[in-house]
Parts: structure tokens; sequence; C-alpha cells
């Protein structure tokens, strides 16, 4: 099979420093065919510490990894290493495994690689750097591409197809350069995308190609900058935007594991009463455990944000690998369009800063620090592809000005007086 050449992203690097966090908190493994195969041809026993009978359990209609009683994998040893690795190497373990953290999507002539930053390794940016690892990933992005056809078309830029990857990738380039660009702070830039990209879908200038019309391009982005710089930034948003956000933070925050698959009845209603809380907004927010145990959403919602020297710097990292990756749309993300996933990412920056003020009041400080923000991008991360906010909402938190103000704000929710 030809491997795949790989773009992946500047500036992040990561390496496996062994600390298992994946093998552990009954976190679901689901296994493909081959998997189960390679896994029950190992022969596995009793004596060597795994339970034949249990190491591979019905899910759905395929299977999933058995997990012990303290919810580590069945094949995670008392030392923290993967027996399967440790007896048959690192080709032999299944397949989500091998590749997590790591992801791949299509991106024409190219793969975009990136990471789940639910991995401590890949939040705090530790090992080598990415880029440096083009030529080992190869194998990986194409085992994680297998069965998907070749020549993946590009994803819709706003409703109609995309001509060609390169005519796309021109506007996530440019979102890149929007995000990263240091004349505003990180919320005011979400702003300046989200009003830039309003502009150009009005003018419709997706459809349009050459070198006056990226002219046009560049200056549409310096106008968004301008008028931002000259309007009001203290701004307060309402009661419905406030309770879409803690729609939202309910979705990216809950980690569903085996045990709560096994309680079906339990959780859900778990769910229902913490789905009344978070739409109220009032009393105690339910405990989702690890650094986010009840605390009154009053004390989380009238918290300062963090301090811009601490946020903007990793999350601006984590949002662009999420766009170098194309993590946020297209295959990568559902299927949306551009427009839709630069409003996804939006949104999961306000409930980044709302998790991280939840997370600072569950360890009892007054302002969120870096820690916390670790924390809650590695929450939100965990299901950023299986949470994602209705395109509805989306559209609806655009259309009232919300989604803005709730960049421009932080995510704060602080009621107005
Ligand atoms: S099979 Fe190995 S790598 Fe996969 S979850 Fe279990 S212990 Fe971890």
């Amino acid at each position: 099979m030809k491997l795949p050449s790989i773009d992946a992203p500047s500036g992040q690097n990561w390496s496996c420093h062994g600390c298992s966090n994946c093998c552990r908190g009954g976190l679901l493994i689901v296994l493909t065919a081959a998997d189960r195969q390679r896994i029950l041809d190992q022969k596995w026993t009793l004596a060597e510490g795994v339970n034949p009978a249990s190491m591979i359990e019905p899910n759905g209609s395929g299977f999933r990894l058995g997990h012990q009683p303290d919810g580590a994998c069945v094949f995670l040893d008392p030392d923290g290493r993967c027996r399967i690795h440790s007896r048959f190497g690192e080709a032999a373990k299944p397949m989500a495994c091998r590749i997590y953290p790591l992801v791949f999507h299509p991106a024409g002539k190219k793969v975009a690689a990136g990471l789940r930053f639910d991995c401590p390794s890949a939040v705090a940016n530790r090992g080598t750097p990415l880029a440096a690892q083009t030529e080992s990933l190869r194998p990986l992005a194409a085992l994680a591409l297998e069965g998907m056809p070749a020549n993946v078309p590009p994803p819709s830029v706003f409703t109609e197809p995309s001509d060609d990857w390169p005519s796309f990738l021109r506007f996530v380039r440019r979102l890149e350069r929007i995000i990263t660009s240091d004349e505003l702070n990180l919320g005011l830039r979400w702003v300046a995308g989200l009003r830039w990209l309003a502009t150009v879908e009005r003018a419709r200038l997706d459809l349009l190609h050459g070198p006056e019309v990226e002219g046009v391009l560049d200056n549409l982005h310096r106008t968004a900058v301008v008028s931002i710089k000259s309007s009001p930034t203290e701004v307060r948003p309402g009661w419905t935007a406030r309770m879409m956000l803690r729609q939202q933070v309910l979705e990216q925050a809950r980690r569903t594991t085996v045990e709560d698959l096994s309680h079906l009845g339990r959780y859900r209603w778990f769910l229902v009463v913490g789905a009344v809380r978070f739409l109220l907004g009032s009393g105690k927010t339910p405990d989702f455990g690890s650094g986010f145990t009840p605390v009154r959403f009053s004390a989380i919602e009238s918290m300062s944000p963090p301090d811009a020297g601490d946020a903007d710097p990793l999350l601006t990292r984590y949002f662009l690998v999420k766009l170098q990756s194309l993590a946020f749309c297209g295959v990568g993300y559902h299927g949306l369009s551009l427009r839709d996933g630069f409003r996804s990412l939006a949104l999961q920056y306000a409930v980044i800063l709302w998790l991280s003020r939840w997370h600072a009041a569950t360890a009892g400080r007054t302002r969120p620090n870096t820690i916390d923000i670790e924390q809650a991008i590695q929450r939100a991360d965990h299901n950023w592809s299986h949470g994602r906010a209705p395109v509805d909402r989306l559209r609806l938190l655009v259309q009232r000005g919300d989604l803005e103000r709730l960049c421009i704000a932080g995510g704060i929710s602080t009621p107005s007086k």
C-alpha cells in the first residue's frame, strides 16, 4: 500500500510518556473484527494476569476491550504497561490504541495529522515536534484511513461544494492567520474570524479566485480588526446565550465510561438531572469527577476569566492544531462546512473557559490558572468529536450576536445587573 505524505501542525510536540491515562478510567476501547481475532489468537491465560473469558466484551453489534474492577483495561499490568505491547510488540495492539492520540484527515494530495488534547503530553506540548515525525506517522495514517475512498472531496466553505482542495485550503490558512495574529487577544480574534467569514459569505468571495480576490480577503481581515478595536469590548451575554453555553458545556464535560453504559437507567437519570441543572444554571453542578466536583453555578459564573497571558498561548496552540489538522470540518468533523466548523471552534473556546472556572472553583481558586485551563482543554477535547453543537444552535447564537459576546466575554456567564 502507498503510504500518504503527512502535513503535521507547526509548534506542536508530542511523544508517548507512558502515563497510561488512555488505558484507565473505564474508557470504551472499541475493537475492529481484525483486532478481536488478533487478540483471540494471542491465547491469553489467567497465569499471565488476563482472564480470557472477560478480556473481550460485546459492545452493541461489535466488541470492546474488557476492564479490571478499577476501570483499567484488562491488559494493563500493575506497572502501567500494556501486556499486548510487552509480549507481542506495538503492532499487535488494537487499532484504537495504536493511533491514539493522533488523528488523520484527508487534505488533498496529503493527509493532515493532529492530536487529541485529552492526552496529557499533547496538552503540555511535551516530546518531539510532530513536524519532525512525519515519516513515522505515515504507516499510522494509512492504518487510520484504511477503507476511506481515495480522492475524498474537500469540505464546503459555506454551502456549495468547494472546487478543489487548494481553493478550500486557502480559507483554512487564512483562518489560521486570524487566530494566531497578535493584534488582538484570542477572544477578539474569534470575533474577527466570525466577522470576516460573514462578509466573505455575503459577497460570495469563495466563488472567486485570483490575486485581486486575495487582496480583498486581506483587506476584509484588516477591516474586521479595525472595527473590533474601535468597538466596546465589555459585553455581557444574555440569559439565552448563557443557557446555550451551559448546554454545550454539559455535552463536552461528561465522560461516559463502560460502568455508565452497564447501568444505563441510572446513567440516563444522572444526565436528565444534570441537563435540568445546566438549563437553569442554579444550585450546584453535578459531580463529574477529576477536578469537576459540585460547586455553585454562581461561583463559576461570577469568576473572572483567566489572565490572557496564561490562557492565550495554550489555547492558540490547541485551536491551531484543530485548524491545521482539519479536525473541525468535513470528514474530520461530522461533514460540517468550514463556516459551521469554525463556529463550533469559537463555541469550544467559550466552553473551555467556562470549564476552567469550574476547575478553579473546585480547587478553591478565585481565577483560573494554567493548570485549570489545561484540565479544561483535556475535558472538553475528550468529547470534541462526540458532543458537537447542533448547527441550529450555532446559527441561532450567530444570528443573535451571542457567539461574539461569548467569545468577547471569555465564555463568561455573569448575569447582567
Ligand atoms: S490494549 Fe494496551 S494500549 Fe490498549 S488500552 Fe489496553 S493496555 Fe492500553
